[in-house]
């Protein structure tokens, strides 16, 4: 009888996973969308509703919002969710800044999302680069508001977190992305209490920026572990909360373990409601910067009418 054991088996190729019908998104063809595309290429912009093929890109070019990748296309870090190429980046384009407030002006932009690749290479994490968009596009657009995603800036966050909010961009948003167990599998280069602290500095130096962070949900977290992401995010008074669908970029990422219906989204969205987040979304096509304007807005207000029930109630003098 012949040993197999010694026979190695071919790997089985991982089967395509069918997404259910409320993931199913249609395929960009409007005029907008085209419009978009050729304004990025014209000022070299990368955007991360590129990079990370976001099923959502198709609505937001029609109405020209597009979430700016700045510091190259060359991430550092190699997530296992996530779809920006790794390797070696190259070098820091002096004339980005000025692109991206021409990209403000050329698309009327109100509310603009700017994100980076991970750059441990630079002995700032690329903080200065942020700091030099933000204060492009207020020189060239006052009006806009401008929210950040940042990376974590690892062993380098204080100061990197310091000059940001001298800046003062309106929204500062970090992800935490999921929870802590799965870090070493999913988020390997990152620490789940780091990016925590990230946020609260952020609150620390300046509290009337708002701040911001996300989960993706379906890598197999439980639903008592995402309560607690809550939990941990409200005690470092994070005030936006956003949840959405993990969707597998391809077959080498980490597998979908579970398609969220958009029922629980709903029971989670209230669950954080209740924890006290000012603003939270939450659908399986949640993304972070997916109606970022909108949302800052109801957000605002929210913060608003909270400090108008907070002033104390003068009395009025009787005629
Ligand atoms: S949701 Fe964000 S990343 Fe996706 S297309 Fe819209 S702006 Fe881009």
């Amino acid at each position: 009888m012949n040993d197999l054991s010694s026979v190695p088996v071919p790997e089985e190729a991982p089967a395509r996973q069918r997404k259910p019908d409320w993931i199913r998104v249609k395929a960009p063809t409007s005029k907008g969308y085209g419009e978009t595309r050729q304004l990025m290429r014209d000022l070299k912009l990368n955007t991360v509703c590129e990079e990370a093929a976001c099923p959502n890109i198709g609505e937001c070019w029609t109405k020209k919002h597009a979430t700016v990748m700045i510091l190259g296309d060359t991430c550092t870090r190699a997530c296992a969710f996530c779809n920006v190429k790794t390797g070696m980046p190259g070098r820091v384009d002096a004339a980005e800044p000025d692109n991206v407030a021409e990209m403000v002006l050329k698309t009327g932009l109100e509310h603009i999302v700017v994100t980076s690749v991970d750059r441990d290479d630079l002995p700032d994490g690329g903080a200065s680069q942020f700091v030099k968009v933000i204060q492009a596009v207020r020189a060239a657009s006052p009006a806009t508001t401008i929210e950040i995603l940042t990376p974590d800036f690892r062993n380098k966050m204080q100061r990197a977190v310091e000059s940001i909010v001298q800046a003062r961009p309106d929204v500062y948003n970090h992800n935490l992305e999921t929870v802590p167990r799965l870090y070493p599998t999913i988020r390997p280069g990152a620490r789940y209490y780091a990016s925590l602290r990230l946020l609260e500095e952020v609150k620390r130096h300046d509290p009337s920026i708002f701040t911001k962070s996300g989960v993706m949900l379906g890598l197999g977290e439980e639903r008592l572990e995402i309560h607690q992401v809550m939990d941990d995010m409200r005690c470092a008074d994070i005030d936006f909360l956003t949840m959405g669908q993990y969707l597998r970029p391809t077959p080498k990422h980490a597998e979908v373990k579970e398609f969220v219906t958009p029922q629980a989204f709903n029971a989670y969205g209230a669950i954080a409601r209740a924890k006290g987040f000012l603003q939270v979304a939450s659908s399986p096509l949640t993304r972070s910067s997916y109606h970022a304007g909108d949302d800052f807005a109801q957000m605002k207000a929210a913060r608003d009418a909270k400090l108008a029930k907070m002033q104390p109630v003068t009395a009025t003098s009787g005629a």
